[in-house]
């Protein structure tokens, strides 16, 4: 093989991968660039059932490999198992798992509320160790996977106004260093992607939220609070992001375990 683009296709062709949150933004995303790749899909998010439907069948028959769809409900650890046991029966198994699934809320810590709090740490944290207990035992027999978790710049610094997100980032980052070295010779990967500012839907709304807790227009937060953190100035792209994910589920990425990878325009090296 010529380059490494060249190489993780073939090795990733006919692979199953299941992606959370992959009904919009970098799950999307990462998603649509493993189907590039050839590996068969296991969808979940939420959004209109038709939609997804279409989603499903466009992604299909855009990369000739299967999708399937599962609606399970981040928050409720039975339906992440059931999701993963299903997921588990088709294609040989899961071979690769991506924990992208996320929620933010924005506001003081002494006004933030409880129920946002519990949703946040249910989805961007406690998924994950659900959907991993229940992946790990079949990626160990086969001494095959890759774990990847969709964490964030934040899951190095903090912002103010973002406790339950950062304090959920943050407990991603120490998941995957621990479950990385748990499986370190199993023929596992375990590692986090940390985005810095990405224009997805997610990021859309937190103009406008954020905004309303600085008490500054939405132009200023663009310029003046997201891009201010990153000194590229420059949105990350979802492509990019994606990228990165195929990497790491390449057979070139063996070596890369209990990383956290920036791609955040340099934010934390500041
Ligand atoms: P998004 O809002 O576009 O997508 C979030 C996905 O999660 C959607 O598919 C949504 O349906 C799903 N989801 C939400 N609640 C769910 C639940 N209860 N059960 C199942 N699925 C649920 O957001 P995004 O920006 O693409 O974010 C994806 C991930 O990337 C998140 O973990 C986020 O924290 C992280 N991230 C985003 C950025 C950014 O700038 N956009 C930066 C760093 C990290």
């Amino acid at each position: 093989m010529s380059n490494a683009a060249d190489s993780s296709g073939a090795s990733l062709a006919g692979r199953h991968a299941l992606v959370t949150g992959s009904t919009s933004g970098i799950g999307l995303g990462i998603a649509r660039a493993l189907a590039a790749q050839g590996c068969h899909l296991t969808l979940n998010g939420l959004g209109d059932a038709d939609e997804i439907a279409a989603l499903c069948e466009n992604l299909a028959a855009d990369h000739n490999v299967e999708v399937h769809y599962s609606p399970a409900d981040m928050r409720e650890p039975q339906q992440i198992a059931r999701m993963i046991e299903e997921a588990e029966a088709r294609h040989g198994g899961l071979e690769i798992l991506v924990n992208n699934a996320g929620i933010q809320h924005v506001a003081p810590l002494h006004e933030f509320p409880v129920e946002k709090w519990d949703d946040i740490l249910a989805i961007n944290l406690s998924s994950a160790f659900h959907t991993i207990r229940a992946a790990l035992p079949g990626m160990l027999a086969r001494e095959r996977g890759r774990v990847i978790n969709v964490a964030s710049a934040h899951a190095l610094v903090a912002s103010p106004f973002k406790a339950a997100y950062v304090a959920a980032k943050h407990g991603i980052a120490g998941l995957t260093k621990t479950v990385a070295l748990e499986v370190a010779e199993k023929g596992i990967t375990v590692n986090a992607i940390a985005p810095g500012y990405v224009k997805t839907p997610l990021v859309e709304g937190q103009v406008a939220d954020t905004a309303k807790a600085r008490g500054i227009s939405e132009e200023e937060v663009v310029r003046d609070v997201m891009l201010k953190a990153q000194p590229t100035r420059q949105f990350v792209t979802i492509e990019q992001v994606a990228s990165l994910a195929v990497f790491l589920c390449s057979d070139a990425a063996a070596s890369i375990t209990g990383s956290i990878q920036s791609i955040d325009g340099g934010w934390t090296a500041a």
